[in-house]
């Protein structure tokens, strides 16, 4: 029987996709290891031992596994960003397609074809977009950087490997600009100070950059000064905008945005089409990622021009607008409504003329839609992690579509959902694995399936 504190050999046979690799012991319990990786041999400390199962960590690498490498950040391993920058991307790669796999046929019992993942060129520099907390250390230092794992202590950082550069800048300006002024950082505990959040995103293609600082109040002190520096240090500076959050909440933005410098948002481009970025509207971390991503969606969707297409939870419009012109007719269907205001505004500076969309839950805009008499020819789904849920499934199965293309970033749900698909007539034909977030423990899917 494990207790706490063994010292114990320990070969890793297998990972978890949320970053731990496990290993048995000899008496079949399985141990779980964060930052092991598949092929180690082991000296584990037992750290928490449960009924069937165990957690421990490494106290000395006997055996490296050969897809191990050597972290290129010095935070890996603190921060809770990213969970595999110890193993090569190949092996990321794998575990990340084995999870789709074992969702898929373990919960949807399902037996289609799960092709290979889609694999990201770039594992590093790949973001667009960043949400930095601020807060201050017990010695009265700035902290500026990302929470630890499953927890909201900072981790101080002057970088980040899945940024681009220009961040690094901005939040050196940003240091600068605080050790000059006396604006005071948010206290999450208290709920007092000013300074909450850096928030930054850039346009790829347009090479323009936003920063917003989220206050707890109307402003900052001196954001002339704030202004002048971020202008003079970054040259493709586009707008500064302050967000206003004073609610004592884990949601990063408030509601109310006031422009310092510049139009307010950003542009860029994805499938050649141009969006509109405010610091509120969804837009991919992962452009190019998001390309292949829609480019399968697109194949799947095999759209020949004449028909309805029906986008829910479709966000500020993108799928369905990258498909627009290869359909009679697209309804979109998005909960929030700003986001919906961003969809027919992109449609509009795209001019595409037959897209309408609908600010709504989705189950029900489609339960609507269903009784109005709507029939989409395809239907393109991409929910939130908690998936879709059977009642929707059975409207959409009513609606009777010919495809149904389902965009997943929860393998779980999918596969349950999946299931619901197969009660309902709906057979899966094709899975394939996309990765947009490299190093970190998220994978998206892409799913196709035909009315039997
Ligand atoms: N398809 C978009 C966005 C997907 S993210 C893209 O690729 O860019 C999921 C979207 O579902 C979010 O925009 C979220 O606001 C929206 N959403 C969440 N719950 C919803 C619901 N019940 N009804 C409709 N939309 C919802």
């Amino acid at each position: 029987m494990l207790r706490k504190n063994d010292i114990i050999h320990l070969n890793i046979t297998s990972a978890t996709a949320e970053g731990s690799g496990v290993g048995k012991t000899e008496d079949g319990m399985a141990v779980f290891v964060p930052l092991s990786a598949v092929g180690d041999a082991l000296e584990v400390r037992v750290l928490k031992v449960k009924k069937t199962y165990a957690f421990g960590k490494i106290e000395k690498i006997l055996t490296p596994a050969p897809s191990r490498i050597t972290p290129d950040c010095p935070h890996f391993s603190r921060c809770g960003g990213c969970v595999w920058r110890h193993i090569s991307y190949e092996e990321e790669c794998r575990i990340k397609w084995q999870k789709v796999a074992d969702a898929v046929r373990r919960i949807g019992g399902i037996e289609a074809e799960i092709k290979p993942i889609i694999g990201s060129e770039r594992t590093l520099r790949y973001r667009n977009k960043a949400q930095l907390p601020l807060g201050v250390s017990p010695d009265g230092s700035l902290q500026m950087g990302f929470y630890a794992l499953h927890s909201h202590r900072i981790i101080d950082c002057a970088d980040c490997a899945l940024q681009p550069e220009v961040f690094a800048r901005v939040m050196q300006i940003t240091r600068d600009f605080l050790a000059q002024t006396d604006n005071d950082i948010y206290n999450e505990a208290t709920g007092k100070g000013r300074l909450r959040h850096l928030y930054i995103r850039y346009g790829e293609v347009t090479d323009e950059l936003m920063v917003c600082y989220v206050v707890n109040g109307n402003g900052l002190k001196q954001e002339d000064l704030l202004v002048k520096m971020l202008r003079e240090g970054l040259p493709n500076l586009k707008t500064v905008v302050v967000n206003s959050n004073r609610e004592k909440t884990n949601v990063i933005l408030g509601s109310k945005n006031r422009t310092v410098y510049g139009s307010g948002f950003i542009e860029d481009e994805l499938c050649g089409l141009r969006f509109k970025i405010s610091p509120f509207s969804f837009w991919q971390v992962n452009r190019a990622q998001a390309e292949r991503l829609y480019q399968k969606a697109r194949e799947y969707a095999a759209l020949g021009g004449n028909e309805v297409l029906l986008d829910l939870y479709c966000g500020t419009g993108t799928i369905g607008l990258t498909m627009a012109r290869d359909c009679r007719k697209l309804i979109g269907v998005e909960i929030i409504p700003d986001a919906v205001r961003d969809a027919e505004n992109n449609a509009a500076v795209n001019s595409i003329c037959n897209a309408r969309f609908l600010c709504a839950d989705a189950p029900q805009a489609a339960a609507q839609l269903e009784k109005e008499g709507v029939r989409p020819d395809v239907v393109i789904l991409d929910p939130p992690r908690k998936g879709c849920g059977e009642d929707l499934v059975k409207t959409i199965a009513k609606m009777n579509p010919q495809r149904v293309v389902y965009v997943s970033c929860d393998p779980a749900t999918l596969a349950r959902d999946l299931k619901y698909f197969a009660e309902n007539g709906y057979e899966t034909n094709e899975v394939t694995p996309v990765d947009m977030f490299p190093r970190t423990a998220h994978v998206e899917t892409v799913v196709m399936m035909t009315r039997v």
